[in-house]
């Protein structure tokens, strides 16, 4: 059975633990979930965009607390923690302001067309929607499913990992203390084997699930045999391309912000390193001195630029991937050894000489070690930024207008950023293909995962 706990990743120490719900608090929680969307669906916009407002007013004024609750229970730096609270305020805000929009009525055809006096789309909420969520944004990837779910009409039943239960708890305290009805977002303290039975309760209408590929497997699978909608958002193993005519000191910064994202643990950071051969010694040089400069420490100083990995097995995982790489004749430019102290820190880390059959090029890479590969030209780059089961993010570094396009059409990924590196934003939409899922979270596309496109004809 699943522990729920807290376990600070800065000292291994267990430092609250919690009961899962029994089986009857779990059903008490559908019951309230289906009511409450009986009358939450009717509410207007306006109200549900006032309570999301308050919603964003209470992350805003206790970011600083809340960030040091995310770093207690996940270790990333204090800092960053405190700036996903208030990103996750401004996603509030934006889904308050736009929802409205998003959700209008509108008429792609000219009624008399399709012989009616009057044709158009109507957006209707689903009903309770399960969302099984991870703990490296244990705020973030919550928020980006529940603001426009909210807004859209839903209700949300929260299934979050078990090492975030007080995060947890705190996302529903959250929208209760903005004024939701109590019922229109839940939190189940639940452990993964629990998730079929929710999924397959017939008062939850869809899921989504932001985590691992078996993880997501699994849940898409009963999904698929209930007929319910899902959108997945999995791994990743982004490329990262530099070339010649790149600004290539400013890509070897951006390189190694990205690999540390998060203490290396982030879908969306760049994992794999493709760089053209003209550049290949420059880049390699700075990357290198750029990750060796990352201070590794207590996630609570403010001078942390990375703190611990998540758990004891998370460290032992990068560490098999690399003793794997360096077995096969993959050489370490720099990391690759666990300090000497409590907790579970693992060094920025630059593997190179990594070939296809090391696990390393092929799986993700959960923790900051970065694969380093030189290519002779662009057509190498493309297809080795390809050559991957995942299609999260990519980026590519170029000033050459030609060589963009060909990114731009060529990289096989939900999104392509160029000359920068790979993060969200409310107004854009976010998601992958390939083994990093399907459907998209933010701006209007993530809204309307979960609503019914209703076509209405009236003659
Ligand atoms: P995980 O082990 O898959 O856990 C994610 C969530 O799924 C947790 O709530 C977990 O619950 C639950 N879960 C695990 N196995 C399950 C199963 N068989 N059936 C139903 N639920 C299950 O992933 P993680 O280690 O927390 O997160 C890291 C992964 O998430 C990485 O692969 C990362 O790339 C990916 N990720 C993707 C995105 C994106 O936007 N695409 C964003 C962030 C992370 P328990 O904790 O109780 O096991």
């Amino acid at each position: 059975m699943t522990t729920i706990a807290t376990t600070n990743p800065a000292t291994g120490q267990v430092e609250k633990t919690f009961d899962a719900a029994a089986e009857e608090e779990i059903d008490r929680r559908l019951a309230l979930a289906a009511e409450t969307f009986a009358t939450y669906r009717n509410t207007g916009v306006e109200q549900r965009a006032a309570w999301m407002n308050a919603a964003a007013d209470v992350l805003d004024r206790e970011a600083g607390e809340i960030g040091a609750l995310l770093t207690t229970e996940m270790g990333k730096p204090r800092t960053a923690a405190e700036a996903e609270v208030r990103k996750c305020a401004k996603a509030c805000r934006f889904y308050a302001e736009h929802a409205a929009g998003f959700l209008a009525e509108h008429r792609p055809a000219d009624p008399a067309d399709v012989g009616a006096r009057d044709a158009y789309v109507r957006y209707e909420p689903l009903g309770p929607v399960l969302a099984v969520m991870p703990w490296n944004f244990p705020l973030w990837q919550v928020i980006r499913f529940a603001a426009p779910a909210l807004m859209a009409g839903n209700v949300g039943l929260l299934k979050h990992s078990s090492n975030v239960p007080q995060t947890a708890l705190l996302l529903e305290d959250l929208f209760r203390r903005a004024g939701f009805p109590e019922g229109a977002f839940q939190t189940l303290l639940i452990g993964s084997a629990e998730v079929e039975r929710v999924l397959r309760d017939p008062r939850v209408k869809a899921a989504t699930l932001t985590g691992s590929e078996p993880a997501g497997r699994s849940v898409a699978a009963i999904a698929g045999d209930e007929i319910k909608p899902t959108v997945l958002e999995l791994g990743g193993s982004d490329p990262f391309v530099v070339m010649p005519s790149a600004d290539v000191p400013a890509a070897a910064r951006t390189a190694a912000d990205s690999r540390c994202l998060n203490n290396g643990q982030s879908c969306i950071s760049a994992k794999r390193f493709i760089v053209h051969e003209d550049c290949a010694d420059e880049f390699e040089e700075l990357f290198v001195e750029a990750m060796r400069a990352k201070r590794v420490g207590d996630p609570m100083d403010d001078g942390t630029d990375v703190g611990p990995l998540v758990s004891e097995d998370g460290r032992a995982d990068v560490e098999e991937l690399v003793a794997d790489a360096v077995g096969k004749g993959a050489r370490v430019l720099c990391g690759g050894e666990r300090p000497d102290r409590p907790g579970w820190y693992y060094p920025p880390t630059v593997v190179t000489d990594v070939t296809t059959e090391m696990r390393m090029f092929h799986e993700e890479v959960f923790g900051p070690v970065a694969s380093l590969f030189r290519v002779r030209d662009i057509d190498a780059a493309i297809e080795l930024a390809n050559a991957t089961g995942f299609g999260l993010g990519s980026n590519a570094w170029t000033r050459d207008d030609a060589e963009r396009d060909r990114f731009v059409r060529e990289l096989e990924a939900g999104q392509v950023f160029i000359n920068g590196m790979t993060t969200s934003y409310p107004r854009l939409p976010f998601g992958g293909v390939k083994r990093s899922g399907y459907g998209r979270e933010l701006s209007a596309e993530g809204m309307l995962e979960f609503c019914n496109a209703k076509t209405i004809w009236a003659a």
